[in-house]
């Protein structure tokens, strides 16, 4: 047991290590959690070494750095792709299945743990900008409890979609800015009048 601002947390080993790369434990790193997990179990997926899961996250909130220590995507290695949507919405894929689920928040989060009387009372001072910052992390907290404590279908609805694989990570060789000499991604290059190929701070 793991006492996070005054309230007993049971911690799964895996939330642990998202907590431990996230900074700190809140709502959107357990929606993370809980989509990591789910998938793992739909696709049969093993944390990616390279880019065999791909995440289509429609946000870029503190969920996704769940998804990144669970499922290895990230933007280094091209699989993890935002569409700034502000969506509550993952698209997980795995490239060898040819297989992809959406897992989308459809509902209101509405509290119903045992501290049915201070959630709302919380919720009413940060609605009304009158909740300290103490508030606002116990109000957070309760919440991450009580989504941990919900089955995945009363949180997310999933889909399975078709899905168009994304093209791996595109690598390409460098060459030399004509003019600042630094060594730049021959695709990101801008061609001049002359012939010469400069990087894009060079050219503006
Ligand atoms: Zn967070
Ligand atoms: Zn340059």
């Amino acid at each position: 047991m793991k006492n996070v601002e005054n309230i007993k947390f049971k911690l799964p080993e895996d939330l642990k290590k998202c907590i431990e790369f996230h900074g700190h434990l809140c709502p959107g790193l357990v929606y993370g959690y809980l989509v990591a997990k789910e998938a793992i179990n739909l696709l049969n997926l093993k944390r990616s070494k390279d880019e065999e899961v791909v995440v289509i996250s429609e946000n870029d909130s503190c969920a996704v750095d769940a998804l990144q220590v669970l499922l290895g995507t990230s933007t280094g290695k091209g699989n993890l792709i935002f569409k700034d949507y502000g969506k509550n919405a993952y698209t997980v894929l795995n490239r060898s299945r040819k297989k992809a689920f959406r897992f989308s928040r459809n509902k209101y989060y509405l509290y119903d743990g045992e501290s049915r009387e201070e959630f709302s009372r919380l919720d009413e001072a940060i609605s009304s900008n009158t909740a300290s910052q103490k508030e606002k992390w116990r109000h957070k907290m309760l919440k991450a409890k009580d989504l941990l404590s919900k089955p995945f279908s009363d949180i997310f609805s999933t889909k399975e979609v078709d899905i168009v694989m994304p093209p791996y990570a595109p690598l390409a060789r460098s060459e030399a800015c004509a003019k600042c000499g630094e060594m730049t991604m021959s695709t990101k290059m801008v061609c001049l009048k002359n012939g010469k190929r400069i990087c894009i701070p060079c050219s503006t």
